[in-house]
C-alpha cells in the first residue's frame, strides 16, 4: 500500500471527512484491521485565508509548496490539497514535488463524465466558481459549467467561510442553497458539483432532486485507489 500525503486544515472540518473516507475505502477493499497509510500536515487556515483574501496567491503557493515538499520528504507517494480553492496554485505546488499531486477538479470531471453528465451546476467559494483555474479543468474535458448569478455568488461564498468552515450548519442557509440549486437546474444543470470540501456538511442527496457529486468524496476515493494500485 502506498502512503497518502494530505495537506489539510482548510478547513479542518472537512479534513476529518477525508481521513474517515480514505480509511473506510481501504478497509472496504482490504478488510480486517487494514487502514490507510496517511501523512497529514494540517495548516493554520487563518494564515492561508488571509493570504487568499489579500490576493497573495504566490505566498500561499510558497507556503503550500513547502508543505508538499515536507510530505514528500517524509515518505508520501502522492499529495492532495484538501480543498478546491487552493487548486488555483496547484501547478506551483506540483512543481515543488516529484510525486503526483492528485487534482480535485480533474477527478471531479472524470467522475461526472463516467455518469454521462455534460452540464453541471458548480457551487464553491467565489474563487472556485468565478475563476478559470477550476472551471477550465471541467470544460477542457467536455463538461459545461453553470454557476450562480449575481448576489447568489456572495451568498454561497459567505456561508462557506462564515458558517461551514467554523462547523456551523444553519437550516436557513440550507434553504438558501436549495433555492440556488433550483435556479441552476432551471438554467440547464443536469447535476450539482459540490466544489467546496465543506458543502457535504450542509447538502444531502435526499434534499435535492438533481444528482449531487461531492468533491471531498471523489478526491478521497481517488487517493484510496492510488494507494491500492
Ligand atoms: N474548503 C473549501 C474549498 O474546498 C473552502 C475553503 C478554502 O478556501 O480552502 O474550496
Amino acid at each position: 500500500m502506498k502512503t497518502i500525503g494530505l495537506i489539510g486544515g482548510m478547513s479542518w472540518e472537512s479534513t476529518i471527512t477525508y481521513y474517515q473516507l480514505i480509511n473506510e475505502a481501504v478497509k472496504e477493499r482490504l478488510g480486517g484491521l487494514h487502514s490507510a497509510k496517511i501523512l497529514l500536515y494540517s495548516v493554520d487556515f487563518a494564515e492561508l485565508e488571509a493570504l487568499m483574501s489579500r490576493g497573495e496567491w504566490d505566498k500561499s503557493a510558497e507556503l503550500l509548496g513547502d508543505v508538499a515538499r515536507r510530505l514528500e520528504q517524509a515518505g508520501a507517494d502522492c499529495v492532495l490539497i484538501c480543498t478546491n480553492t487552493f487548486h488555483k496554485i496547484a501547478p506551483q505546488v506540483q512543481a515543488r514535488i516529484r510525486v503526483p499531486l492528485l487534482h480535485i477538479a480533474e477527478a471531479a470531471a472524470d467522475e461526472l463524465l463516467s455518469h454521462g453528465i455534460k452540464r453541471v451546476g458548480l457551487l464553491g467559494t467565489k474563487y472556485t466558481m468565478t475563476q478559470d483555474f477550476y472551471r477550465d479543468k471541467l470544460t477542457a474535458r467536455g463538461v459545461a459549467v453553470v454557476i450562480p448569478e449575481g448576489d447568489d455568488i456572495d451568498l454561497v461564498n459567505q456561508v462557506i467561510f462564515e458558517e461551514l468552515c467554523l462547523g456551523v450548519v444553519r437550516e436557513e442557509s440550507r434553504a438558501a442553497y436549495l433555492r440556488v440549486i433550483a435556479d441552476l437546474k432551471r438554467r440547464g444543470a443536469e447535476a450539482i458539483l459540490l466544489g467546496c470540501t465543506e458543502l457535504g456538511l450542509i447538502l444531502r442527496q435526499e434534499d435535492v432532486d438533481l444528482p449531487l457529486f461531492d468533491t471531498t468524496v471523489i478526491h478521497a476515493e481517488q487517493a484510496a485507489k492510488f494507494a491500492l494500485i
